[in-house]
């Protein structure tokens, strides 16, 4: 059984605003990655996921198509705690290994905002750690996740309209342009890297 305890945010709901509200984390967190943890739950018992990991569910389910609806809500529980992981306040500052990966500071984030932009509907960005200085930044649709395609993310953020839709409404590039001024927790990012 897995448990929104397992999951803890990290900071306080309040923690992010303005940047991002008490409200969106609240509902996010509280009732969006809650609802995919009771679906899973439900999905996966008395079959042969009941006693796995989540990264054993998702790779065991990735490519069965029978078993979509388990992808789905496993995948999206990975995505989601990995996300609310990825959000924080002082530790804002681009680490030097980004903007040499990329070019510059700007650069990088012409890039990350460009796959993000270009999603369509329901999806993810993310940032993909190919060893030592090599980074890649890629988009997946729906509940997709990078560790389904043995690729190593170090970053994400939540494209869905339910993760910025009471704070932007439509303005999504906005919200796109907020979480890498603001919200990005690098330290994350940077031990993530090294793990
Ligand atoms: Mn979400």
């Amino acid at each position: 059984m897995f448990n929104l305890n397992d999951y803890p945010l990290p900071y306080r709901e309040t923690d992010l605003e303005p940047y991002m509200s008490a409200e969106t984390v609240r509902i996010h967190y509280g009732r969006h990655l809650a609802t995919y943890i009771a679906n899973l739950n439900k999905l996966i018992a008395n079959t042969k996921y009941a006693n796995m990991d989540l990264h054993e569910i998702i790779i065991g389910s990735a490519n069965n198509p029978g078993e979509q609806n388990i992808f789905n809500n496993a995948a999206q529980v990975y995505n989601h705690q990995f996300f609310f992981n990825c959000l924080g306040r002082g530790n804002n500052a681009i680490p030097d290994i980004m903007s040499d990966a990329f070019g510059g500071v700007s650069e990088f984030k012409e890039k990350f905002k460009s796959v993000a932009n270009s999603v369509f509907g329901s999806g993810w960005v993310w940032l993909i750690h190919n060893g030592e200085k090599k980074f890649e930044i890629v988009a997946t649709k729906n509940a997709d996740t990078p560790i389904a395609h043995n690729q190593k993310p170090v970053l994400t953020l939540d494209l869905w309209e339910h993760a910025y839709y009471l704070d932007w409404q439509n303005r999504r590039a906005d919200y796109v342009d907020r979480f890498l001024e603001s919200l990005v927790d690098w330290k994350f990012v940077i031990d993530n890297m090294n793990m």
